[in-house]
């Protein structure tokens, strides 16, 4: 897994910092370039490199016109983020009683 360094910015979905992108390809060379997607590791929710390589809210044709097999990873992706930030709450309200 390959981490690409940027600068700091927030998610349009749910204002996280965020500095920096992992990549889930095996291929380790991999950069991100225009127009791939992201997952904000926060709030699941996704993410586009614009023209200038911010990450913005992805269009719906976009999403419409990814690969199904593409569309069911992110799904998974964000609900597996979703699942890990759920427990994280059940955790820490447990460990205050
Ligand atoms: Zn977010």
């Amino acid at each position: 897994m390959k981490t690409t360094r940027l600068d700091e910015f927030k998610c349009p979905w749910c204002g996280y910092a965020l500095d920096a992108v992992s990549n889930a390809d095996i291929n380790e060379n991999f950069s991100p370039k225009p127009g791939d997607l992201s997952i904000c590791i926060n709030c699941g929710g996704w993410l586009e490199f614009a023209d200038d390589m911010k990450l913005i809210k992805p269009s719906p044709g976009n999403i419409a016109a990814l690969p199904i097999d593409t569309t069911e990873s992110l799904v998974n992706l964000t609900e597996n983020i979703k699942k890990a930030n759920i427990l994280k709450q059940f955790n820490s309200e447990t460990s205050i009683l």
